[in-house]
């Protein structure tokens, strides 16, 4: 099965890095121009390196930096995009962070600062993302659908994570903001579906594979035996993306060697 995104327009958000890394580089070699979205000066050179691997490999697309929990910066980045690619195809909603703390320790600066990138940030883009696609309309030279979005969401959507109540409670209402948007735009051909990964390899959980030790005990949940690649996340984004899978819509799909059978229990509980 040959996957083509050609002509079509992808904002990544939060590409500099991570899982938002192998997702832009996996649409642009699929042929999706792609909007490698990083949110601050900082980040900027990984950005720039991001487009790099990008343009080098034959792909085409632009930095945007962007804070994603700002409402001003959001429409400002799909006016940009709109202004000069014509339209916005892919919303591949990923940009996060994590602010640990126990519960009764945790600040409301944490707290907010978790649920303002994580969960706001998802609905701002989300909705720049759907007026775009109801002003363009369906566009069967770019794809059957009328436009895609694909809410990086997490194990923890299902698993509850102590020490991690707000990064928990973002992603738990990521399932009912992407089950919701479904099946509120399914009528107009617009498909909302969800990744969720469990543990990738990637600054976001350095602690949790940076030595054996970690390895060897992270290794423990995760019945497949080895560690996620962003390609891993990458692989199926495209596949999601593309017109394969147009009847795929309201869905999380887990991408975690089987965290989520809960190995604790295969000796019986
Ligand atoms: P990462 O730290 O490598 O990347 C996070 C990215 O988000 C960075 O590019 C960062 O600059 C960007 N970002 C942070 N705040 C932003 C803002 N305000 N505006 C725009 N961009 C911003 O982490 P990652 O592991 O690649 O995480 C990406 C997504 O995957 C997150 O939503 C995370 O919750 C999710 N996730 C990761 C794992 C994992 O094991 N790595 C597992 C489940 C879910």
């Amino acid at each position: 099965m040959e996957i083509s995104l050609k002509n079509q327009v992808a904002i990544v958000t939060g590409a500099s890095s991570g899982i938002g890394t192998g997702i832009a580089k996996s649409l642009a070699a699929a042929g999706a121009t792609v909007i490698v979205n990083h949110s601050s000066e900082h980040s900027a050179d990984e950005a720039n390196e991001v487009l790099k691997e990008i343009t080098d490999a034959g792909g085409t697309g632009i930095v945007y930096q962007c804070d994603v929990s700002s409402e001003e910066q959001v429409v400002g980045m799909f006016q940009e995009v709109i202004s000069q690619f014509g339209t916005v195809d892919i919303l591949i909603n990923n940009a996060g962070v994590q602010k640990d703390a126990k519960f009764t320790e945790m600040t409301l600066d944490q707290w907010n600062t978790v649920i303002n990138i994580n969960l706001t940030g998802q609905f701002l883009c989300a909705r720049e993302a759907i007026k775009e696609f109801l002003r363009r309309g369906i566009d069967t030279s770019r794809s059957v659908a009328c436009g895609k979005i694909i809410h990086i969401s997490s194990v923890h959507e299902v698993i509850p994570w102590a020490g991690h109540a707000n990064y928990a409670a973002s992603k738990g209402a990521i399932r009912m903001l992407m089950q919701t948007l479904a099946q509120e735009y399914g009528a107009d051909k617009i498909r909302v579906n969800s990744i969720c990964p469990g543990a990738i390899q990637t600054p976001i959980n350095k602690n949790a594979w940076s030595t054996p030790e970690a390895m060897n005990s992270l290794m423990k949940l995760v019945p497949y035996n080895r560690i996620g690649k962003p390609e891993d996340i990458g692989n199926l984004a495209v596949f999601l993306a593309s017109d394969h899978a147009d009847y795929i819509s309201g869905a999380s799909i887990f991408v975690d060697g089987a965290m989520t059978t809960f190995e604790s229990f295969s000796t019986g509980g």
